[in-house]
Order: structure tokens, then sequence, then C-alpha cells
């Protein structure tokens, strides 16, 4: 039977974005219906990013979905460069006074899911065929099929917080789209193992072989990433060649010891950036992955996702109470700012710590004169300090 619902809002995707679209426009009184392709299991358990900047925290903290994400985050005020047999901590609670806060995706997903269900959302998870009509009237619609049946949303707005490989973006008229996209010769083989993390800090490390990066999820499950080639067959590496390359990468300069432990999670991704402009066409407003990729050398990705639907939040509340457009006009702009800047810093992070095949070795002693720098600057910390703790979200 084919049925019809009304919403303010329709929410396509149920990631980190969608969901904290709801909950936010929940809490200014705005209604929405989420719709996610998966189950509910299966996002929950879906390991992907794991820092969190200092504004993002805050912005949980003020929204109620902050109590346990305030007993098992990891507060860090630094991170490690690792380098020419050389370790360097910036501290960035001396640079800035900001700190970030190790805390893994599926955690704050899960907080959302419960936060949202427990106000009484409507969440449908595993519907299909989902698609988007008329956005270009006020009276647009989405449509799909959960169960065997046919469903539509009749709605003021669709949020595209699908990721990158949803439905919305691509039902913009391309020509109306343009696309700036960069992809790295490199991907990162990632592991989450049970075992003690080297250090309590992230250590990002330089290594003639390539780059390596050692974090955590928990004060006993490390989350390991080593770089390797972007179609590399994961039956290429077995346990024992994982932890060869990162005891390597990691030297001995920092005294860290790598413990090896059962691998219960791993996969391959791929490294791009992303931009489409704009981020709205008619009623639809993407927002997080569906409008942007970054490497995740910068740890920006989910952040951006965030400061996306924090500014796309306010201007719908805005247009709610007062029937004022300026802030929905002016959202592709504003978030755009701030995207760019985190594009930037992602890229330059990216180009800094790997190894590019067609590197000479020129191109190899401008990345170490560049770490000296970095290293030895207070500036240059500084500067690499607020990038990473997170730059302000654009909320005036
Ligand atoms: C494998 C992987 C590893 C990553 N690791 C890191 C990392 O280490 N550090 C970092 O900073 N960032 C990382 N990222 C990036 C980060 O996870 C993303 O930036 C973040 O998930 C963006 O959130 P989002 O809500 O915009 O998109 P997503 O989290 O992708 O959510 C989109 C949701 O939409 C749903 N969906 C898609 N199509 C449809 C449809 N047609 N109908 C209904 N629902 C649909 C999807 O199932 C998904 O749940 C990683 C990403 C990937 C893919």
């Amino acid at each position: 039977m084919p049925q019809t619902h009304r919403t303010q809002v329709a929410i396509v995707g149920a990631g980190p974005a969608g969901l904290l679209l709801s909950h936010l426009l929940h809490l200014a009184g705005i209604s929405s219906i989420v719709l996610e392709r998966q189950t509910r299991e299966y996002i929950e358990q879906r390991i992907r990013a794991g820092v969190l900047e200092q504004h993002v925290v805050e912005l949980l903290n003020d929204t109620g979905l902050g109590e346990r994400l305030g007993r098992e985050g990891l507060l860090h005020h630094g991170i490690h460069l690792n380098f020419n047999d050389t370790v360097h901590r910036l501290d960035f609670n001396q640079l800035i006074g900001r700190s970030i806060t190790v805390y893994g995706q599926h955690e704050v997903v899960k907080d959302l899911v419960a936060a949202r269900l427990e106000a009484g959302a409507d969440i449908r998870f595993s519907v299909a065929d989902t698609a988007i009509h008329q956005v270009d009237t006020d009276q647009p619609a989405v449509s799909f099929t959960h169960d065997g049946d046919s469903h539509t949303i009749e709605c003021g707005f669709i949020a595209g917080c699908d990721g990158f490989h949803g439905i919305c973006r691509p039902s913009i008229p391309q020509d109306l789209l343009r696309i700036h996209e960069r992809i790295y010769p490199f991907g990162w083989l990632g592991i989450l193992a049970e075992t003690t993390p080297p250090s309590d800090e992230l250590i990002y490390s330089s290594h003639d072989d390539g780059f390596a990066l050692y974090s955590m999820r928990a004060a006993d499950v490390a989350r390991l990433y080593v770089q390797c080639a972007p179609d590399e067959d994961i039956a290429n590496w077995p346990d024992d060649r994982i932890w060869q390359a990162l005891g390597e990468r990691l030297g001995s300069a920092g005294g860290w010891s790598l413990n090896k432990g059962p691998i219960i999670e791993r996969g391959i991704t791929a490294m791009r950036s992303f931009v489409a402009e704009p981020m709205q066409h008619g009623r639809l407003f993407l927002a997080g992955d569906a409008a942007h990729i970054v490497p995740p050398t910068g740890a920006k990705g989910m952040n951006l996702a965030v400061a996306d639907v924090r500014i796309l939040s306010r201007a719908l509340e805005t247009f709610f109470a007062s029937g004022d457009e300026h802030r929905l006009k002016d959202y592709s702009a504003r978030c755009l700012a701030r995207v760019w800047q985190a594009q930037r810093f992602s890229w330059w992070m990216t180009s800094m710590l790997h190894r590019f095949d067609d590197n000479d070795s020129y191109g190899r002693r401008l990345q170490l004169a560049e770490l000296e720098y970095l290293t030895s600057s207070k500036a240059a910390a500084r500067s690499l300090a607020e990038n990473y703790t997170g730059l302000p979200f654009d909320e005036g």
C-alpha cells in the first residue's frame, strides 16, 4: 500500500551529519524524518573516524549528547611527529590552549541514535529505492520503499546527508555543479587491534617506506594505519607484514614499543580530496561527505559534517521562525569557506607526511625541511594546532 508522510525536513542518510541535524532540529522544535539504507546495527558498528575537534565536543556537550563522551572519550592535549629518527611533541594546550578528544565515530552514531529514538524520532532503517523530487519547487518530496511498501515524504526541505556514494548529489543537474577533485596515489590500510597503543597520544610517522599513524579507540584498543597502494589487495597484507611495516615505520626514537594483538577489523581506504559547489540546489541542501571528502590525515571528515549541519540547522531555524531565507541562501558559501580551509589543511598534512613514488631526493628533503620547520617554529606549530583542533564554526 503506498503511504504518504509529512514533515518539515526529510533527511537522507543516518551518518553523523543526518542524525545530528535531526537532533538539532528537534531541539529547535522542527520535525524531520531520517531515511537510512543500512540497518541500525550496521551503522552502529561501522568503524571510521575517531578524532573530535574541540568545537564538536562542545556542541555535543551543549546539546545533551556528552554523557558517555565525557566518560569514555580520551582527551588529548597534543600529537607526536616522528621523522628522521627523531620525535617531536606538539603541545596544543601550551600552544593555543585547546585540545581534541578521541572517541569513535560509531560511538557518536550510537549516542545520536539513542537520543533520537528516546525523543520519539522517526528514523527508517533499511530503506531502498530512495529518490528525491521537485527540489526546485517549495514542495519537494522523497520517495522510498520499506518492507516492500512504497512511501512518499512531502516536506519543506531535503537534507542530503547520504555520504559520498549517496543519491542526493547526483540528483542535482550536473551542469549546475562544479567538482574539484584530487586523487592521491596511495591509500591507508587501517586495522583495529586488541592491544595497548604505543603511546597515549597520536603518533604521525613520516618514513622513507611510507606514512604510518598510531592511534587508539580505547586504552586497550589500537587503531593503526600504514600507507599502501590505493588499489592494494588486502590479501597481500597478512598480519605479520602489517606488524612489520608498523614496527619499522615507528622506529625506536620515541622509546615506544609496538605491542601486537589480535586484529579485529581491517580495511583499505583510498585517499581523495573532493568538493562539489554549490552545496545547495533549490530546496535540497547537501551536508558532510555528500558534498566534500578529505583524506583522513587531518582528521577532518566527521568534524566537517558536524559543522555543516550546525550551520544548516541554524538557517532552517531562522526560516521556520520568521520565513527569513537569508541564512539558507548563504548556506553553501558559509560552509564552503570553512570546507576549503579543511581541504587545504588535509591536503597539506597528506603531502607533507606521505611517500610519493615519483618523489626524488629533492622532494623528500623538502618534506623533511617542512617537518623541521614545523617542529622548531612556534608560529608554524601554532598554525597546525589551530587547524587540527578545529577552526571556529561560522554561526553568526
Ligand atoms: C572507510 C572510511 C574510513 C574513514 N576514516 C576516517 C578517519 O580515520 N578519520 C576521519 O576524519 N574521517 C574518516 N572517514 C571520513 C568520515 O568517516 C566521514 O567524513 C563521515 O562519515 C561523514 O559523515 P556523513 O554523515 O556526511 O556521511 P556518512 O557517515 O557516509 O553517512 C551517510 C549515510 O547515508 C546512508 N545512505 C547512503 N545512500 C543512501 C540512500 N540512497 N538512502 C538512504 N541512506 C543512504 C549511508 O548508509 C550512511 O549511513 C572515513 C570514511 C570512510 C568511508
